[in-house]
């Protein structure tokens, strides 16, 4: 396992359909089920969705958030310093484990002797929950763990993972002999593997090699904190992508396929996209989706301080001007305008939920077009429904620019 996460995407995915996040159900012994579960085969999102909420989304903000049944913005009261934010993942983990609720739980430590590089494992104490704490933002072969689970005999486990890697589990789910299932997801976007996170904070960074936590922050920046814990920034729009071949030549054909940013087949979501700011106050965002969501939220609500979901802003010309420039890529441009586009962003740029919103809304368009020119004939399998219903607002600019309409 070490080894494979050190791995290029190219050598990882050798042998395996082309798109793949290598969530690791591939290199278990659950392979022969990868028509079945992989989302990249067939998207199945809306039929678990009915499995698990007995509907599919409404209108609104469902369609890009998925179904929820409430959302809150919370810390830790108590926050890890360690942790990717507060810690609110990791500590739900670690309370699963104390409580008896289950008995082991799936997470992603670091390789040793690496920052980043992710090490899945079937963690069985809260202390190894508490250790996994941090993104690896790397793909990750979590669900390889899921013959070590039917090995060792576990019944009750808690999962903590990315939308590709809960879909297929959820697709699984009835086959795995369990008692229990909790899924935390982390919502997740533009992932990579790891030599291509190395390229990545070469051009981000003065100083790649000493980062040990960082994140495209609501701000329109990157933040990156180094060992000596001083806090490094750069603008979205000063990261030069052009100097590692474009966004095809770095992200996975796997995370270009995705329609699901949100984690939605998860029981809760927690993440930060909709959180207010400034970052060190490490306000996350969740999702309570399930009744075992439920569950969970009650389970950690006694540590968590609660915050007021906030927005705003209008997103739709901005992310109209997004499907534009999809068309019309426009080169990067020269330092003053790019510190005014910074400066615009900061400071008039969508804020809350209308920045998760504008966000997902980029994302989805991007994707979109990224699966009809590369893998054209995959959409009507790959694509699901609400992802149409979600971007009809930009109907009428999409067929103006691209001379064809945005639904199939
Ligand atoms: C690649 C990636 C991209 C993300 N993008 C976004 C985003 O765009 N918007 C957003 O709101 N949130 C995003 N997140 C989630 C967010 O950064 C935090 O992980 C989340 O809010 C939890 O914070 P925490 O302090 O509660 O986590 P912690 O308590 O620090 O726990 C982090 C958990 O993440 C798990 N983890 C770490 N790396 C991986 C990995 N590669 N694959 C699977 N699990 C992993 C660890 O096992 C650990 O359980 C992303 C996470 C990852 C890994």
């Amino acid at each position: 396992m070490h080894e494979i996460t050190l791995m290029s995407v190219a050598e990882r995915i050798q042998g395996r359909p082309k798109i793949c996040s290598d969530c690791g159900i591939c290199s278990s012994s659950y392979r022969p089920m990868l028509p079945q579960v992989c989302m990249f085969v067939e998207n199945r999102a809306e039929q678990i969705e009915r499995k698990l909420h007995g509907r599919n989304r409404n209108d609104g903000d469902e369609l890009l958030f998925g179904i929820y049944r409430s959302r809150h913005v919370i810390r830790m009261a108590k926050p890890n310093l360690d942790a990717q934010w507060s810690g609110v993942v990791t500590s739900l983990g670690a309370l699963l484990l104390e409580r008896g609720m289950v008995e082991a739980v799936i997470t992603t430590m670091a390789v040793p002797g690496t920052h980043h590089a992710p090490l899945p494992v079937l963690a069985r104490t809260p202390e190894e929950v508490r250790a996994s704490a941090r993104n690896k933002p790397c793909l990750s072969p979590n669900l390889d763990l899921l013959d070590q689970v039917r090995e060792s005999g576990v019944k009750r486990l808690a999962f903590i993972g990315t939308s590709c890697q809960v879909h297929a589990l959820r697709a699984i789910e009835d086959h795995l002999g369990l008692e229990k299932l909790y899924v935390i997801g982390i919502p997740c976007t533009d992932n990579v593997a790891y030599p291509d996170l190395l390229r990545f904070l070469q051009i981000a960074s003065k100083s790649p090699d000493t980062i040990v936590h960082h994140e495209f922050m609501q701000d329109f920046r990157v933040w990156m904190r180094h060992e000596d814990g001083h806090i490094e920034k750069i603008n979205y729009v000063d990261l030069d992508v052009s100097a590692l071949g474009g966004e095809l030549a770095i992200f996975p054909a796997a995370c270009l396929s995705c329609f699901d940013y949100q984690n939605s087949l998860a029981d809760i979501t927690v993440g930060y996209l909709s959180a207010p700011l400034p970052p060190p106050e490490r306000w996350q965002w969740t999702m309570v989706r399930t009744k075992a969501g439920e569950e969970l939220f009650e389970l950690i609500r006694p540590f968590l301080e609660v915050g007021t979901l906030s927005e705003r802003g209008n997103r739709q010309v901005g992310v109209s001007e997004y499907v534009r420039m999809l068309k019309r890529p426009r080169k990067r441009p020269p330092f003053p305008i790019r510190k005014l586009i910074a400066w615009m962003q900061r400071n008039r740029g969508p804020r809350g939920m209308e920045f998760a919103r504008s966000v997902i809304e980029m994302k989805l368009l991007r994707n979109l077009q990224y699966v009809r020119d590369a893998h054209g004939r995959l959409e009507r399998r790959i694509v699901p429904d609400y992802v149409y219903r979600a971007l009809a607002t930009y109907g009428a600019v999409y067929e103006e620019e691209f001379g064809r309409t945005l639904t199939p």
